[in-house]
């Protein structure tokens, strides 16, 4: 691959589950929501849906595995089934999957899902959720207004930071106006996302946050650029978007305001959770392909699908734990700042220990599969040569070893006992 991500996008897949109600000013963020949580239970038929829309995807990923392929009619159910206006605040019409922290537990699961249907379209997804959050943390209310609205209109959000030497920069253009140069990389859902967030570098090196309304920008899509073996049907292409022009209310936020921890990293538990979706769908798979092969007596199958169910229900295991410390931290709407009575960096190291330990047990899952299967089970029409592909690229999130030892780091610097830790 010719490019180099220079700019680490370990943040990429940041979550800001901070609420709306939360607005910064200048004197810091003020609150102005009533802290009771009409939606304390989540609703359930959103995690039916996506069982179902999950499915369909799974029976159609074959269709759309492909360079230029795209999960169109999965994204055409999931927009009818209600969720591209999920993660907008119930204010706004949505149901909260995401921001409110007593909705993260059901956000894992639906992502899960969606991911255990079709790992592209979880992706996507997942950057819509992401993209609808950073909104509603960091937008004024008349941005907030505006892109609730697309939403509802059914437009697809993303989150386009990753970039190589030639990433995007904002030069100022006289009169509050800017201009851009350069380009992103892995700009998934390119073609199909139509409000992704395309942050870039100001004059003063400040990491600025912005939508780009795609069909009003003109920019050079590179779909050559993408040619991977796995998650083909992302479309993540490199896109350059020199010459597109901005004025400031199109800023979203103040200069590095996307890398306010700890929801920036705690983000990671969401593409975790997809990612555990395809390892779900690997172990279902497995199963059918050994029971259609009456191979299921054999004691080293039963063995190695034993291995599968656990490693499937530690992962299961560690996304609700991820979940307990979004809650602990931000018990009510999710991220009072300063108020917490809980570390951020416990919750950032938590959420470290959840993509690291998923990681391992998707990559355990997948080797147990191959052995399950041989060769034959390799071969297409069965899914699983697919799903291996798809996991393999899509484990490939940035920064692994930085998620790793931030977790020693801030175990080291503690001193209460091991079975502190983490209460
Ligand atoms: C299917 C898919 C879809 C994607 N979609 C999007 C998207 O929509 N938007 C987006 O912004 N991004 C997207 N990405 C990009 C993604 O977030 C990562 O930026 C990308 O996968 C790069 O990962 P990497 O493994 O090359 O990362 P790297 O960070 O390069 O990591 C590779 C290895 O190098 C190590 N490493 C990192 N930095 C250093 C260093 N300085 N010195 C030594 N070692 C180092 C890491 O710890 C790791 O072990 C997507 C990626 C994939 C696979």
């Amino acid at each position: 691959m010719p490019y180099q991500t220079m700019r680490s996008s370990f943040y990429v897949d940041a979550m800001a589950v901070i609420s709306p109600h939360l607005k910064q000013t200048n004197a810091g963020y003020s609150y102005s929501g009533d802290l009771s949580d009409p939606l304390v239970d989540a609703p359930a038929h959103l995690l039916d849906g996506a069982i179902d829309i999950a499915n369909y995807a799974a029976s159609h990923a074959a269709d759309v595995d492909c360079v230029g392929g795209f999960p169109a009619k999965e994204f055409e159910r999931l927009a009818e089934a209600g969720f591209l206006i999920a993660p907008l605040h119930s204010d706004r019409g949505g149901s909260g999957l995401g921001f409110q922290s007593k909705r993260i537990g059901i956000t894992l699961q639906i992502l899960k899902q969606i991911g255990r249907g079709n790992l592209s379209l979880g992706r996507v997804y997942e950057g819509h959720v992401n993209a609808l959050q950073l909104v509603q943390t960091f937008g004024s209310l008349p941005q907030v207004r505006k892109f609730a609205q697309d939403a509802r209109d059914r437009k697809i959000f993303g989150v386009w930071n990753a970039e190589a030497e030639d990433g995007v920069k904002l030069l100022p253009a006289g009169e509050g106006r800017y201009r851009l140069t350069g380009s992103k990389t892995f700009c998934s859902g390119c073609g199909y996302v139509e409000r992704p967030f395309v942050n870039g570098t100001l004059p003063d090196g400040g990491w600025q946050m912005f939508i780009v309304p795609m069909e009003q920008a003109s920019v050079k899509v590179d779909p050559d650029w993408w040619q991977p073996p796995g998650m083909k049907a992302s479309a993540s292409y490199k896109v350059d978007f020199t010459g597109v022009e901005l004025t400031a209310g199109d800023l979203i936020g103040q200069p590095g305001d996307y890398f306010r921890q700890p929801w920036l990293t705690a983000g990671v538990i969401r593409f975790a959770a997809v990612q555990l979706g395809g390892a779900e769908a690997l172990f279902d798979a497995t199963r059918i392909y050994l029971q259609n092969m009456g191979r299921i007596d054999h004691p080293h199958q039963q063995a190695r699908l034993g291995k599968m169910a656990i490693a499937l229900e530690q992962g299961h295991l560690w996304l609700q734990g991820g979940a307990a410390q979004v809650e602990r931290y931000a018990p009510v709407f999710g991220g009072l700042p300063g108020k917490s009575q809980t570390d951020p960096a416990q919750l950032v190291g938590y959420a470290n220990m959840v993509r690291t330990a998923i990681e391992q047990i998707c990559i355990d899952m997948m080797q147990l599969a191959e052995r399950c299967i041989g060769t034959r089970g390799l071969l297409p029409p069965h899914p699983m040569e697919r799903i291996i592909r798809d996991l393999t690229l899509y484990l490939r999130q940035p920064a692994f070893d930085i998620a790793l030892t931030g977790v020693g780091e801030h175990v080291l610097v503690q001193t209460e006992p091991a079975r502190e830790l983490w209460s």
